[in-house]
């Protein structure tokens, strides 16, 4: 193996732990949580050994960066998630090659996603990203929308033809009522995905936590946890 194969099989291998104790400690199996590994600011050589290594799940935050990597790697069987904030200009670009979008957060980007899925002959797979710091009808600072926007979009998104209500999205946040409290913020994520299956029972899948707080996630009910710096290493840049 390469230098930088051996080192992701390294960190793959902690973060595989990592997430096997947490399931242990919360009593789930290993199997009710997904490793999506988060790309973002690597380039596509490292996508590719990741699916040498068992990676099926990747995401990318940036549509100029997520193209062309994920052009390059079309060959390998990886589901790729966007999980960026979105314009509506990049959803063209995005319906191409995205099986998941984890960041939908607003009427206008549903509209879009739709047309352009439908355009493509494609289904995307739609999280609601929701912001816990935002106010009940505002929406967050970086994206998302507020809990209480939750069920309209939702039936919006399971209105809209080429498009699939999977579930929710969030980021822990850094200001408000759950600054510095994860946990507590994914519980209310699972609280409002309790909710928003009475009304769409298939909308499963409970997209949380990241390097830094996968184990909070997982003690929550997260069904799906994103990893980034543990698995490739801190990222130069913020992105
Ligand atoms: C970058 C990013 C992650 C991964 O963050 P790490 O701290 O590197 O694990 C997860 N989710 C989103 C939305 C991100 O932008």
């Amino acid at each position: 193996m390469t230098d930088r194969k051996d080192e992701l099989a390294t960190n793959l291998a902690k973060v595989e732990r990592r997430i096997a104790d947490a399931c242990a400690a919360a009593g789930r199996g290993r199997g009710d949580v997904t490793l999506i590994v988060v790309t973002k600011t690597y380039p596509a050589s490292d996508v590719r050994m990741l699916a040498e290594l068992g990676v099926r799940h990747v995401a990318e935050n940036r549509d100029q960066d997520a193209a062309p990597k994920a052009a390059a790697c079309a060959d390998l069987p990886l589901t790729w998630h966007f999980v960026g904030q979105l314009q509506t200009n990049k959803v063209r670009s995005v319906a191409g090659y995205a099986d998941f979008v984890q960041s939908v957060d607003r009427s206008k980007l549903v509209t879009a996603l739709s047309k352009e899925a439908v355009r493509a002959g494609r289904e995307l797979g739609c999280l609601l990203q929701v912001a816990l710091d935002a106010g009940e009808s505002e929406r967050g600072e970086r994206g998302g929308v507020a809990p209480g926007g939750i069920e309209e979009l939702a039936d919006l998104v399971a209105g809209a033809p080429g498009l699939r209500l999977d579930g929710l999205m969030t980021v822990a946040p850094l200001t408000g009522e759950y600054a510095g409290r994860e946990q507590a913020a994914f519980e209310r994520l699972m609280d409002l995905s309790t909710d928003l299956r009475r009304s769409h029972p298939a909308a499963t899948m409970v997209s949380a936590g990241m390097s830094a707080d996968l184990e909070q996630a997982v003690a929550a009910g997260a069904t799906h946890v994103r990893v980034g710096s543990a698995v490739l290493g801190v990222r130069p840049r913020l992105g």
